[in-house]
């Protein structure tokens, strides 16, 4: 009896290898052409360095490359339902649409599936079975008390725990007596024989770390658990092997498997990928930075931002600064072009984690939508209203009206930059809604405070100069003409150079009236806002 045996008794039916290796041919691409993948988990929680690392992964692969999805599901306990889903509408809510990929119903797109790890049982059996016929894995019978007592014996010796060289149980067993316990039903697991020696190193080469140096493995992972599931690192090498991929993106908490990962690949006979280690993001937390975390920071998750209103544009936009720091001044200088015009360089990305801040995201996002017609963000804020929350959208539902309060100084060389995101649209425009507007709130004046000289500048304004017709620079100049009669400069540079001869200037004047029509003193163009008013409602307001 020899291994051929053993692994006919524990894979009876599974189909030889080769009939994988015909059945996922080479890729027809261009030479170059990048294969790349996100790998999840469909744990229920999409996690903002998923869209990350897609956004990555879709910048390599634009012109002539594949981007594709496997689902990891073969830690069954911590799938919930519906994860497949939430992660494939979650890439499509950022326009980062895999090529391939399986979806809710478990049908695939594209010819390389299935691209759920579950429905892939057999293909990791054949290669399980290679194995074990080569002499390169092997049954373990060892039970959670013989490993305890192994890792025991390994502390008390000072030596490195895991299940390796002398201190494995299983490794050594001759086929007879493998053969013998699975005929008597003894549980087991299948192992990897691990050809490592650690006191030699690989020499690995990262496209993001650079060059690191790693003891070999000589770890005996198992690659198929009890319940007929690859592990992980077992999985990857398959998988990876079969669908192509030339270059792995992911998270760097994997950079220390790389030794058993390149060991996987050779023994299986296989050429490794090239790896690109992605450090995670980070945030301050007090004086030191620390992981951005699923339990502690809610931006990390993607819903977070569906929920805030949030652009994807900003989003992505800020993952670009991160990912590429010359991205910035790129963008400054081709303000209209497309992301994926920019030269992206894996090569530049950080090595150790990006900070990941909120503020600067919503600087960007004010940014971003600055650059928006009244119309875009009209559709995007009503999108988001009708979704979570009533009230706006009744208030967007005049459309021609909200089209002239939203296009108030947008479109023009320098449009306003108040919108960060779209649950802050309510309470920027509200006071342009009769109905949302209390005449009689307590309103705060700047420089002007007395209740008299607030009255008196209104009233002589609206009976003296305010004309709905006037164009800006004729507004403007009564303005000045009012400030004049009420006692203040004109000018405020001539105040500035003689402040005890006036009561003020021309900018404290505006200001009494801008606060008096909207409550506020911080408003885009009053002109503007006056105009959009119209006579009525701001005779109304005063
Ligand atoms: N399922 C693994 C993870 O979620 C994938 C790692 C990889 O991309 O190889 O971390």
């Amino acid at each position: 009896m020899d291994s051929k045996d053993l692994a006919n008794l524990i894979f009876p039916n599974a189909k030889d290898y080769t009939y994988y290796e015909e059945k996922y041919p080479v890729r027809n691409l261009p030479e170059g052409a990048i294969v790349t993948r996100f790998a999840p988990s469909p744990t229920g929680f999409v996690h903002i360095g998923g869209i990350y690392q897609s956004l990555i992964a879709k910048l390599m692969t634009k012109d002539q490359g594949v981007f594709f999805i496997r689902i990891e599901d073969t830690d069954q306990k911590r799938e919930v339902e519906n994860g497949t889903k939430q992660i494939i509408d979650a890439l499509y809510d950022f326009d980062l649409e895999p090529n391939e990929f399986v979806d809710e119903n478990d049908v695939d797109h594209g010819e390389y599936g299935p691209y759920k790890q579950s429905l892939r049982r057999e293909i990791y059996h054949s290669y399980a079975k290679k194995l074990l016929e080569e002499g390169n894995a092997y049954p373990c019978f060892c039970s959670p008390e013989d490993l305890e007592h192994i890792r025991e014996n390994q502390e008390k010796a000072k030596e490195r725990t895991g299940y390796y060289g002398k201190w494995t149980k299983c490794r050594n067993m001759p086929v007879e007596m493998a053969i013998e316990k699975i005929k008597n039903g003894d549980p087991y697991i299948i192992r990897f024989k691990s050809p490592g020696n650690p006191d030699k190193k690989i020499k690995h080469k990262d496209v993001i770390k650079g060059a690191v140096d790693f003891p070999e493995n000589d770890q005996d992972i198992v690659i198929i658990k009890s319940d007929g599931l690859p592990t992980y690192h077992f999985a990857h090498a398959v998988d990876d092997h079969l669908m192509h991929t030339t270059l792995v993106i992911r998270g760097d908490e994997w950079l220390a498997s790389v030794p058993l990962h390149l060991q996987l690949f050779y023994v299986l006979g296989n050429k490794a990928p090239r790896y690109a280690h992605i450090a995670p993001m980070m945030k301050m937390d007090g004086e030191g930075k620390r992981k951005l975390s699923k339990r502690k920071d809610p931006e990390s998750a993607v819903n977070y931002y569906k929920e805030e209103g949030i652009p994807k544009e900003s989003v992505l936009e800020y993952l670009m600064n991160i990912a590429n720091s010359n991205f910035e001044i790129w963008r400054k200088q081709n303000p209209e072009k497309s992301m994926y015009d920019f030269d992206f360089d894996l090569k530049k990305m950080g090595v150790s984690g990006a900070l990941f801040d909120m503020v600067k995201m919503l600087d960007v996002s004010k940014n971003v939508i600055s650059k928006l017609s009244a119309e875009e963000v009209y559709v995007a804020s009503l999108k988001w209203a009708n979704e979570f929350d009533p009230e706006l959208a009744e208030m967007l539902s005049n459309k021609e009206y909200s089209l002239k309060v939203l296009g108030i100084e947008r479109g023009n060389a320098k449009p306003r930059k108040d919108i960060a995101k779209w649950s802050d649209v309510k309470n920027i425009i509200s006071y342009m809604y009769a109905d949302k507007f209390d005449k009689n709130g307590e309103f705060e004046y700047q420089k002007v405070t007395d209740k008299d000289e607030i009255e008196k500048i209104v009233k002589t304004y609206f009976e003296k100069y305010y004309s709905e017709s006037d164009d800006k620079q004729t507004w403007f100049n009564k303005m000045k003409d009012l400030a004049e009669e009420m006692g203040y400069c004109r000018e405020v540079k001539e105040y500035k150079a003689n402040p005890d001869a006036y009561k003020g200037h021309v900018g404290d004047i505006s200001t009494v009236i801008r606060v008096k029509l909207t409550g506020r003193s911080n408003t885009p163009d009053l002109y503007e806002i006056m105009q959009v008013l119209g006579k009525e409602e701001l005779l109304r307001r005063i």
